[in-house]
């Protein structure tokens, strides 16, 4: 599964129905002395109506005499549940348990053997993109599913365990105009009444959260070139949109058929585009379904918009290899699932695609971020349920992909793809864990891989290392300034370069305790020990070895320069490095000559902005701003040219955004403005993620007088891009305008997920929020109505911004009394905002200081 930025903020605050724990309430798996062996589910289908209805029949070998029978359902009304062998059909009751399980039994006991479980229900399909949902797009309703993680089981009786792998062989019936698609091929179809009945063929074994179906309006475009059939399915009139992918597909396809050594294993790959996912992408085999701007992208996307695309795919088909045929045991591996797909995807698109750089974006950059809270977990965990699952949201991905990256270098690329090889041919079509795959790997490298990687899985956080200038290195946890924690220790393999006599040399070192000495010379000019730039760590050297390597930057390739800035960041934040040395840093950066090392840098500046920026240093933060970036932007223009490289491309959007939102250079207000208006006119004149941030520049710089433009344009658009566009740029500041644009938001004219977006985005950019929490105290009703119910709980996190002590008690008179529910995102809230605050009183003097040198 890939999770969009929005899912990954609001992954483990999903709320759910709390079950009633009648009794074995810490029973939360199955038996296992019952195995289901085939299941057939017969489904009637209709997207234009609330509910459906079905039947199923599991085969089933009971291996000892039992009282019982345990299936999953939730929210399900289940009739006419027989339990049938060598003829003879005995009915069977329903009592629900906790975590969803049903028990059915008649009082007797069920001795071994084999039998036939039958069961008829009804249900209702979920309207929040979850389970088996419905979706209306374009005035035309759709059904289609999203079973990861434990959603099956509301829309089937299952054992929905990702263990239980068996054949499923479906049946759909549903109005004869509609496309009826599932994992397998359509085995045979017939028609009654204006009704089809589909029939599909038997799947491979697969565990239940890889089922997937889909009802509604389609049209299609065949992949070609792969070693099986494929199509990509839309929503009707949208298959013309899909040039992109369309070509690029089958390469990623036969790639990781190269890498792995076997052809893709199931008999077909469809794609389908989903509108109202809530998620970004899903691996089901035989009908992977992507969020429709993943698949519906034209035939010339570039930059970002490009390079994320073709990622997504490649770690939805990855995980063909690595979770559908390999599938980890319980949901305590999810991160591995994750991780590898994350990290082989990224490994192929690199390959593939180098123009994009994908290498450039590194994953514990993100990680670090989320895992740096002394609130962090383990990324392998006990899991008993869907909340359990999603709780560590994107850590799960980065901070694994991360692990597994190191692990890769450490025993070398040759040695992990046998390892990966051998491992997926060892444990295809069954479910494997952790431990397996560090047992494949050390017997194939000799090496202890499961001593280290333990370390990282089952510990939350990170170490920092300080390392003196003869290179003794001691490690503790790391935690930003202010925080406590208990301290841990990891297995840090260190790949460390360094300078002595004008001679860059490298050197690797495996600190296995609190301390130990890395092979360096005495007084070396300085030492960087996250060579390569992979580390899970921080680190510190003395600081006259710091200056030296920032003012020696070219020895150091791009993946490390952008470590470095990363590192600094987290100096910075556990108070051991000042702000005046950081803006150096930063400073040093934005002058690369690659535009991906000032990309994330250009990120940093933002943040600054951000915390530190108020009326009273605008005017000297504005000056270092024009001075450092202006030349730069007025190098490479804000239209995209035929010779720019990707790298640009991508660097270029943001770029704008920062002169235009703290520049004060006239010359970017006019070319955001004149793009604006091209942009607003016809969306495909220009690069979308430019023309996204000319509007929001133009509107934090307009008195308001275009904000009718920009709604106009919203309304008679037929561009979801510009449409979305738009709706994240309302910028302009007036108050009569935030309250108007605030009263649009939650109207009729803005989809749900984007209700957000004015009370998001207003309490973002304001300095004082009094306004939106006037207009808040009027509305807030209205807007819980609005927008989807699983961000109601945490609507305070969903309003941090502005950075001082007004704004706080803003927030806090807010909700501290409007509900229990909302107070432990408020806490997380007003601890962000509380460190903002001790940050910009303990660094905006010294961030003033940097600044001067600008007058
Ligand atoms: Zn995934």
């Amino acid at each position: 599964m890939h999770i969009t930025r929005v899912a990954l903020a609001l992954a483990g605050l999903l709320l759910h129905a709390s079950a009633i724990y009648a009794e074995d309430s810490d029973v939360y798996r199955l038996p296992s002395n019952i195995q289901p062996t085939a299941q057939t589910i017969d489904l009637k289908l209709n997207p234009s109506m609330p509910d459906y209805s079905g039947s199923t029949v599991i085969l089933i070998d009971v291996q000892e005499d039992v009282e019982r029978i345990g299936i999953h359902q939730l929210g399900l009304e289940m009739s006419a549940i027989t339990l049938t062998s060598d003829g003879k059909s005995r009915n069977l009751d329903s009592t629900i348990a906790g975590y969803d399980i049903n028990w059915l039994s008649d009082g007797d006991t069920i001795a071994a053997g084999q039998y036939e479980l039958s069961i008829e229900f009804t249900g209702e399909l979920a309207k929040d993109s979850l389970g088996m949902h419905r979706s209306r797009f374009e005035k035309k309703d759709y059904i289609f599913t999203q079973f990861e993680s434990m959603y099956a089981r509301r829309a089937i009786p299952t054992f929905d365990e990702p263990s239980f792998k068996i054949p499923y062989q479906l049946n759909i019936e549903a109005p004869e105009a509609l496309t009826v698609i599932a994992n397998a091929p359509v085995m045979s179809e017939s028609t009654f009444d204006g009704w089809q009945r589909v029939k599909f063929e038997p799947t491979k074994p697969l565990p239940t959260y890889l089922i997937a179906y889909a009802v509604g309006p389609m049209d299609r475009a065949e992949i070609k070139g792969m070693s099986v059939p494929g199509y990509i399915y839309t929503p009707v009139g949208h298959a013309d949109e899909l040039g992109f992918v369309l070509s690029e597909t089958a390469n990623i396809v036969n790639a990781l058929e190269d890498y792995f050594g076997s052809k893709y294993p199931f008999q077909k790959l469809d794609f389908i585009a989903v509108p109202e996912f809530a998620f970004g992408a899903m691996e089901n085999p035989g009908l992977i379904t992507y969020r429709t701007d993943l698949l519906m992208l034209g035939d010339n996307p570039t930059g970002r918009t490009a390079a994320a695309a073709l990622s997504v795919i490649a770690h939805e088909v990855a995980h063909i290899w690595y979770g559908d045929v390999v599938t980890m045991q319980w949901w305590d591996d999810l991160w591995l699932n994750e991780s590898f797909a994350s990290w082989m995807g990224g490994r192929i698109i690199h390959q593939l695609y180098p123009q994009y750089e994908t290498d450039l974006r590194l994953p514990q950059t993100r990680a670090f971020a989320t895992d740096q809270r002394t609130s962090s977990k383990a990324i392998r965990k006990e899991v008993r349920t869907e909340e359990d699952s999603t709780e560590g949201g994107g850590l799960p991905y980065t901070k694994g992909k991360t692990l597994l990256t190191m692990l890769e270098n450490y025993v070398g690329a040759d040695v992990w793809q046998r390892s990966v090889r051998k491992y997926i041919e060892k444990f295809a079509w069954n479910n494997a864990t952790e431990q397996d795959l560090w047992a494949v790997v050390s017997a194939e490298s000799g090496l202890d891989v499961g001593k280290i990687a333990g370390d990282y899985l089952n510990q939350p956080g990170f170490a920092i290392l300080d390392i003196d200038k003869n290179g003794a290195v001691t490690q503790q946890r790391y935690v930003p300034a202010g925080l406590e924690a208990p301290d841990l220790q990891w297995h840090i393999p260190l790949n460390v370069k360094y300078k002595k006599d004008d001679k860059v040399q490298e050197t690797f070192y495996l600190l296995e305790g609190k301390s130990g000495t890395i092979d360096v010379p005495a007084d070396a000019d300085w030492i960087m020990p996250d060579g390569g730039g992979n580390g899970y760590f921080r680190w510190q050297t003395n600081i006259d070895q710091f200056y030296a390597l920032v003012d020696d930057l070219a020895e150091l390739d791009n993946r490390e320069k952008i470590a470095l800035l990363d590192n600094s960041d987290a100096l910075l934040n556990a108070n051991k490095l000042s702000l005046a040395d950081y803006m150096f840093v930063m400073n040093k950066m934005l002058d690369d000559p690659h535009p991906l090392v000032v990309l994330p840098t250009i990120e940093k500046v933002l943040l600054i902005g951000g915390a530190f920026i108020g009326p009273d240093n605008a005017d000297a933060f504005s000056r270092f701003i024009d001075a450092e970036l202006s030349e730069r932007f007025a190098e490479v223009g804000i239209d995209t040219g035929n010779d720019d490289s990707q790298a640009l491309i991508q660097m270029r959007p943001r770029l704008l955004r920062v002169l235009g939102e703290y520049g004060a250079d006239p010359a970017v207000r006019e070319a955001a403005s004149e793009m604006v208006d091209r942009y607003l006119e016809s969306p495909e004149s220009v690069d979308g993620n430019v023309g996204l941030e000319a509007l929001r520049v133009t509107a934090l710089n307009d008195d308001g007088g275009r904000y009718k433009k920009y709604i106009d344009t919203y309304l008679s658009s037929t561009s979801v891009d510009q449409q979305s566009s738009i709706l994240s740029a309302i910028y302009f500041k007036d108050p009569a305008i935030i309250t108007a644009f605030l009263d649009f938001s939650i109207s009729d004219d803005v989809p749900a997920g984007d209700g957000i977006n004015g009370v998001r985005y207003y309490t973002g950019i304001l300095s004082d929020h009094t306004v939106v929490y006037k207009w808040l105290e009027e509305n807030y009703d209205a807007l819980e109505a609005k927008v989807p119910g699983y961000m109601h709980a945490f609507m305070p996190q969903l309003m941090v911004g502005g950075c001082n002590e007004k704004n706080r008690a803003l927030l806090n008179s807010f909700f501290e009394n409007r509900g229990e529910q909302y107070q432990t995102s408020l806490g997380k809230a007003l601890e962000a905002t509380d460190s903002c605050i001790a940050r910009r009183a303990r660094d905006g003097d010294a961030l003033m200081e940097f600044l001067a040198q600008y007058n």
